[in-house]
């Protein structure tokens, strides 16, 4: 994995920025994710977020702020990263370099700007979108824990793990256009289930509504028809990560499932945090992969096998209560890497789109408070979670508001997400 091209010079960090960053804000200098916001005269604009403001690029472009920027037009116009992705990889490595230096305390270039009230904007102030347009969506299924809990529930005679599974990164092809950004609230999806001992389904609203814990990779680099990506360059095609939350209605995916796995029970929405942190700002994070035990087939083997410590958090809102933290997991749990799902996902010759998120699939691990779903965590139902005094839940219910949480630290350096954060509406 050609990781060092990715890695921001320790120097070129500034120790102080002109720009008050509180300690623990998820978007320290180290940072610098990419969002698309709406501007308080309604235009849509890339920007970066640093501490509690955000960078408006567009104007930063306009003012002739990135000389060496190889454009055809301005990149951070518009309502999505894609143009900007699309540049390639020494582009991001050049704007965040540049970012750096006018960050800096020293340097005078923007921070002594009379219009400086344009370019830098309280993010109170503004409305963020989706980041990036997607065309495609893949939701892999990478945590062995979770598969390990699903199998044991579902199969209880069976193995937990299906014979394939420490072979193949498993996956299925998802629903790109019901992809919506934090805050955004969803309805309580409807469809048919099967009653515990009927012989027929009924129809109406899904009562076993649930999150999945998930991070998602959004492709920088396409590949052509026919074409594949080697494991060991993979990472090469990764813009940036997200936090995922893959909404699930348990109920229809247990009758829907067989045999072509997850239809309606998945495709009502996702949710997607409105900052991409970019692979360079995790590299301090970069950490050993679990070990596979089992031989993978030659196109899977990694010569240097990697991922990234993310801590992740869900908490659950009910009502007037305060919010309660029903999860704790990380990122480094996953058994199989995105070099390996997006390794998989071209062997066969499929094209991947700038732009296109492929999630990791829930993110469980070994303790039951780090099961990244509430189908895991109340173990089907049947052990409901306290988020409150006298309040407990097994599912999902409308009202509830669930924020996904997820940040990198360790002394002197804090790499935030943010969160995704949405209510849940009762079914129409
Ligand atoms: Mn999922």
């Amino acid at each position: 994995m050609k990781i060092d091209r990715m890695s921001t010079p320790s120097f070129l960090v500034p120790e102080k920025s002109w720009i008050e960053i509180s300690p623990d804000s998820d978007f320290s200098l180290h940072n610098l994710p990419y969002g698309v916001a709406r501007l308080p005269k309604g235009e849509t604009a890339v920007v970066v977020a640093v501490g509690d403001y955000v960078l408006n690029l567009s104007r930063l472009y306009k003012k002739g702020f990135f000389p060496e920027l190889k454009a055809k037009k301005n990149p951070f116009r518009g309502h999505s990263l894609n143009a900007f992705i699309a540049l390639g990889r020494p582009a991001w490595t050049y704007v965040r370099h540049r970012l750096l230096a006018l960050l800096n305390s020293k340097n005078q270039e923007l921070q002594s700007r009379k219009d400086l009230s344009k370019v830098l904007i309280p993010q109170s102030l503004l409305a963020f979108l989706l980041p990036v347009e997607i065309s495609n969506y893949t939701d892999f299924y990478s945590s062995m824990e979770h598969a390990s809990n699903v199998g044991k529930m579902f199969r209880p005679d069976g193995e937990a793990l299906l014979p394939n599974w420490k072979h193949i990164p498993v996956g299925y092809h998802g629903r790109a256009s019901s992809i919506v950004v934090s805050g955004y609230p969803i309805r309580r999806p409807k469809g048919q289930t099967l009653p515990e001992g009927a012989q027929v389904p009924v129809f109406g609203p899904s009562r076993l509504l649930d999150f999945e814990l998930e991070m998602a990779f959004v492709v920088g680099k396409s590949n052509a028809l026919g074409e594949s990506v080697l494991v060991d360059e993979a990472e090469e095609h990764v813009f940036g990560m997200v936090l995922f939350n893959d909404w699930s209605a348990r109920d229809i995916q247990k009758w829907e499932y067989v045999p072509l796995g997850p239809f309606l029970a998945k495709n009502f929405a996702s949710s997607m945090s409105p900052w991409v942190v970019t692979m360079d700002a995790l590299q301090p994070f970069r950490t050993e992969a679990p070990v596979q035990d089992t031989e993978v087939l030659p196109y899977l083997k990694e010569k240097k096998r990697g991922t990234y410590d993310i801590q992740l958090f869900v908490d659950i809102q009910a009502g007037a209560l305060a919010p309660a933290t029903v999860c704790r997991s990380n990122f480094k749990y996953l058994y199989w890497t995105m070099a390996q799902q997006l390794a998989h996902h071209t062997v066969g010759g499929c094209n991947m789109q700038i732009g296109d998120v492929c999630a990791s699939g829930t993110i469980s691990g070994p303790s039951p408070d780090s099961f990244g779903s509430m189908l895991e965590l109340s173990w089907k139902g049947s052990k409901p979670l306290q988020i409150g005094e006298g309040v407990e839940r097994g599912f999902l219910q409308d009202g509830d508001v669930v924020e996904m949480r997820a940040f990198c630290e360790k002394p002197g350096v804090r790499v935030g997400f943010g969160s995704v954060k949405t209510e849940i509406l009762p079914s129409n």
